[in-house]
């Protein structure tokens, strides 16, 4: 089954921005919807998550993106259906729906074993937003029940990119700053076992 992006509508309070690709994307019964997964973008701003979101990377012409974007602002698009399977966390995307905050985290030097910190903090209406969005969802999905950290997800060491001989996280998001303990206050959602 193709998806039809264009019959769909945006989860409130999101606003619709599908990318180009949607139609491609695998499809899914929302029933199939367990999980949901906090990213940050890596990347200064939410233009250039768009165009990293747009890229084609695959043979089946998508790319890599979350359903969900969050500028510090706390305004929302949706990138991708409910329905549609986003590349955005190995292993874990048949069930999942992914939510990027837009946040510097490492960039430009993911990989550098000297800037590993991320240190840009969440914005408040970064947060608030999350937590409608979060709501939203609980209300959409009958299923959904988890939520976990992409780091938690992909645990997975690779060379550092200044120096081979040391390992750095090949993912860090939503890193250090996220406030776990204040958002799974204020949801339903538990954070994934063994996460
Ligand atoms: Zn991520």
């Amino acid at each position: 089954m193709l998806a039809s992006p264009a019959m769909d509508t945006a989860l409130h309070p999101a606003l619709p921005h599908w990318l180009p690709y949607c139609a491609r994307l695998q499809t899914r019964p929302l029933a199939d919807i367990d999980l949901v997964v906090i990213h940050c973008t890596e990347l200064p701003d939410l233009e250039m998550a768009r165009q990293y979101g747009e890229r084609e990377l695959y043979a089946s012409g998508t790319g890599n993106c979350g359903h969900f974007y969050i500028d510090r602002d706390g305004r929302i698009e949706q990138y991708v259906p409910l329905h549609c399977v986003a590349h955005h966390v190995r292993g874990y995307n048949p069930r999942s729906v992914g939510i990027e905050l837009v946040n510097r985290g490492r960039w430009p030097h993911w990989l550098d074993s000297q800037h590993q910190a991320m240190d840009e903090p969440y914005s408040p209406a970064q947060l608030q937003a999350l937590q409608q969005l979060l709501d939203s969802l609980g209300a959409a999905l009958p299923g959904l029940r988890w939520i976990a950290g992409h780091e938690d997800l992909d645990r997975e060491q690779v060379p550092a990119s200044d120096d081979a001989r040391q390992l750095v996280a090949r993912k860090r998001d939503p890193g250090p700053q996220f406030p776990w303990h204040q958002v799974l206050s204020a949801t339903t959602l538990q954070r994934l076992p063994g996460a």
